[in-house]
């Protein structure tokens, strides 16, 4: 078994805010009333809009996005899913989404690299019809799974360069996140440097909102891939310690609906083939020392000969930490 690395720091789930959910495998509570609010300190929710009517979240949901407090206030707990690409949504919590109120829906590239291989494996001519294909693709699968967001951005990144943008990246999602009461994206485990480069981002700008005496959401995590036994694990997590994970099995409308969805992604078929679609997993997220190789230890895209690899990842890393410090 390999050790864990990439841990040099504590646990971001250890600590008072651990929630009485995180009894791993403990059945769901019965659902609640979607007018109960989870507040925490300092939201500002005058700016979210209200395109969609609060839909009835899952307890999961509440449970997650808990905070310990109460109010009797009708809003929703307003929530920001940041996602690499169009479909990571889908594969990781595409039987739950529906249920999120006051759900932004953020995506940082548009899935769609600068090497021509995936596009034209797919039958496009250039990067920009892939990327529009996929866009497309995304707007059909949230039709189908019925998740309709308040609110959506395409921030618009070129595919595996996520993480050569960190400094307009941070800004952006610092000013994204003011006011969210939980913020769901990918765990920190070598599996595409776009992943972890959303791990790191909303590790920082949550760590930044702190610092500068604001309230900062509750970070989640979806299950991605990562490298494991010199295979790819697809839909489980890297374990974390201290970071129990909740497993979600869908009911059979659930699963009908992300089934549809998924398959939407014409474009990525033989990529999702390998992605359980139930169950869904979820966990508090660690804090991660992204100076370190990711906790599986193993660069998954290492082995793809894209020009990004873990060791360059890490030095952009290394780079945007010594920035912000400053
Ligand atoms: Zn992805």
């Amino acid at each position: 078994m390999r050790a864990l690395v990439g841990f040099g720091a504590p646990s971001g789930c250890r600590g008072a805010s651990i929630m009485s959910f995180m009894t791993s495998g403990a059945p769901a509570a019965a659902a609640m009333n979607t007018s109960v609010l989870w507040s925490t300190h300092g939201w500002r929710r005058a700016a979210r809009p209200q395109a969609s009517p609060p839909a009835k979240p899952t307890s999961m949901w509440e449970r997650f996005t808990a905070t310990g407090k109460r109010s009797g206030s009708s809003a929703a707990a307003p929530t920001a899913l940041i996602a690499a690409h169009p479909d990571d949504e889908i594969l990781g919590l595409g039987g739950q989404l529906a249920g999120i109120p006051d759900l932004t829906l953020i995506h940082l590239t548009d899935g769609a690299p600068l090497d021509m291989s995936d596009a034209r494996r797919a039958g496009f001519a250039t990067r920009g019809a892939y990327a529009r294909a996929r866009a497309l693709e995304l707007d059909r699968a949230l039709r189908a799974a019925q998740i309709i967001p308040a609110r959506r951005r395409a921030v618009g990144m070129t595919d595996q360069e996520a993480v050569e943008h960190l400094p307009q990246l941070l800004a952006l999602m610092e000013e994204e996140l003011r006011g969210a009461a939980a913020v769901i994206t990918h765990p920190y485990e070598g599996g595409h440097p776009d992943h972890d480069a959303c791990a790191f981002i909303v590790q920082c700008a949550c760590e930044r909102l702190r610092a500068a005496g604001r309230a900062a959401p509750v970070r989640l995590e979806f299950a991605s891939y990562h490298a494991r036994d010199g295979a790819q694990a697809t839909g489980i997590f890297w374990p974390a310690a201290g970071c129990a994970e909740r497993t979600i099995p869908l009911d059979p409308a659930q699963l009908a609906r992300k089934r549809a969805a998924v398959a939407e992604f014409a474009t990525q078929k033989e990529v999702i083939m390998a992605f359980p679609l139930d169950p869904e997993r979820v966990r508090r997220a660690p804090r991660y020392d992204f100076t370190r190789p990711p906790p599986p230890g193993d660069v998954l895209y290492d082995r793809f000969g894209w020009r990004m690899n873990g060791e360059l990842w890490r030095e952009r890393a290394r780079a945007m930490l010594e920035r912000v410090r400053r």
